[in-house]
């Protein structure tokens, strides 16, 4: 059996975008699946708009995503010398041929056609002329496009779309297209053909965008006398109103980067891509690496456009909330030891990193990565909601301020009380701190939550959190001292 081989060509115009990721995601599935090999090709021959800076950030996209290939990354623009060739050997078969029609002379025939309620492509004008004609004008230098000759027949062209079924087309709704600008550069549909053919491309796993260019490509693919690949044409990515997404309307919500610069796990996020456009058929959202691996495949993937869910302006949300629902799911079940080093990236950024976490400290800090995850949503949660763990700089939130500290002002003296209490403890245990804070709560006769909460305030500057005497115990004994005596320097 023939191997499979797939591949991914970004136009380098941009960065890597959701519908991207999903795009590349979905062929390296279907190559892990089937053993096959992934072919990277940075679809480049559009100078004016390819970009060094977009090539580097969608292969670094693909690396943050764990996305790898096989081949490439092979650069378009290297091979237009093949292009040219594919050009020149249609021209001499006949199968193409040069057209002299300028962009006035076609734009009136188009506006009569309009008019006149009949088709609007290409007449065939040129389609017609005597080499001897063709050679004069040449000759002369008259600019001259490429044109594709679609085979007169009756019937339909057509192919076994593995998403979407038999796709068809009638000849004749085909007009003859340009493969070469006058320019002399080729166009895409035709690099396109001619890079899939050399690179042996086994499947076209790419979106329905696509699907108009599909049936010229079926021809070039036949005129070229080539085998043609199994197209799967995927669902287009849209938003809650239904418009595309883009960089123009939605912003860095839609780049790959923003999800890695705001502390989303790459594996929780290729598994929140993939469902953007496939089901495995059952209620199954949660898929380890090898577990997706074997549940993908192409049919499956959806007919109907996908949603991404975004709604603006919620700053905690920011995004499609089951981005963030499978984000969380990750970062707070999976072993400890594989999120650690995830955790020590985010801290490094923040200046929070000591190096006493990989030796001395390891156990602690595995234990306090496991204790204060269970809220957090996002890995850079670690160094925000999570920085007074990592450090004894870290800022009180105005709300647990306002509510637990600023309305009971008997707490400017509880609290530093209390820590003479905890400093003398031998024990600084969860049972022990535990005692200690109820007996002085007791004694100057508030509830026992007024001076928890309060000393969560102070200990971690933040409202809420994990059982605050494991709290206590993480942050350390004297730590915990210094904090609570600083406690009436919190207060106007
Ligand atoms: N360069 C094209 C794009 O980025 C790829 C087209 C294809 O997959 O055939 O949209």
């Amino acid at each position: 059996m023939q191997h499979t081989r797939l591949r991914f060509p970004p136009s380098p115009t941009g960065y890597l975008h959701i519908g991207g990721a999903r795009t590349a995601l979905y062929n390296w599935l279907f190559v892990k699946k089937t053993g096959g090999r992934l072919v990277l090709r940075i679809e480049d021959t559009d100078a004016d708009r390819s970009t060094e800076e977009s090539i580097s950030g969608i292969i670094e996209g693909l690396e943050w995503l764990g996305i790898d290939w096989d081949e490439g990354p092979y650069f378009q623009s290297d091979f237009s010398a093949d292009h040219r060739r594919a050009a020149e050997k249609l021209l001499q078969e006949g199968k193409a041929y040069h057209c002299f029609c300028t962009r006035e002379e076609l734009e009136q025939k188009r506006e009569a056609a309009l008019a006149a309620k009949q088709n609007v492509g290409y007449d065939g004008t040129c389609r017609e002329l005597g080499e001897a004609q063709v050679e004069a004008k040449l000759q002369a230098g008259t600019p001259a496009v490429i044109r594709f000759k679609v085979p007169e027949r009756q019937g339909k062209i057509g192919y076994d779309d593995k998403v979407l079924g038999r796709i068809e087309s009638s000849y004749n709704e085909i007009d003859d297209f340009v493969i070469v600008r006058s320019n002399g550069s080729p166009l895409y549909l035709l690099c396109n053909v001619v890079d899939d053919i050399r690179d042996r491309i086994s499947h076209v796993v790419r979106g329905q965008d696509h699907m108009t260019n599909t049936m010229k490509q079926l021809l070039l693919y036949e005129a070229l006398e080539a085998p043609v690949p199994v197209f799967a044409h995927m669902p287009l990515t849209l938003d809650t109103k239904k418009a595309k997404i883009s960089k123009r309307s939605h912003g860095e919500i839609v780049a790959v980067e923003f999800y890695r610069d705001h502390g989303f796990l790459p594996w929780a996020f290729n598994n929140f891509l993939v469902l953007l456009g496939w089901s495995p058929g059952d209620d199954r959202e949660i898929f380890s690496k090898e577990e997706l691996i074997e549940a993908f495949s192409l049919d499956r993937i959806n007919k109907s456009a996908s949603i991404f869910n975004y709604r603006k302006g919620d700053p905690k949300f920011f995004t499609d909330p089951k981005a963030i629902a499978i984000n969380e799911h990750y970062l707070r079940t999976m072993a400890v030891e594989e999120l650690a080093p995830l955790v020590k990236e985010v801290l490094i950024d923040d200046g929070l990193w000591h190096n006493d976490y990989d030796t001395g400290l390891r156990q602690w800090f595995f234990d306090t990565i496991d204790l204060i995850r269970s809220r957090f949503h996002v890995l850079t949660d670690f160094a925000s909601m999570g920085r007074a763990y990592f450090s004894d700089e870290f800022e009180i939130e105005e709300k647990p301020l306002n509510k637990n500290l600023l309305k009971h002002p008997g707490l400017k003296q509880w609290l530093p009380e209390l820590a003479d209490d905890y400093e003398r403890l031998s024990d600084f245990s969860v049972e022990e701190t535990e005692r200690l804070a109820r007996a002085c709560a007791e004694r100057v006769g508030v509830k026992p939550g007024v001076v928890i909460n309060g000393m969560r305030t102070v200990v971690t500057g933040q409202l809420a959190g994990p059982s605050m005497f494991d709290v206590l115990v993480t942050i350390g004994q004297q730590n915990v001292v210094t904090r609570l005596r600083k406690t009436p320097q919190l207060f106007p």
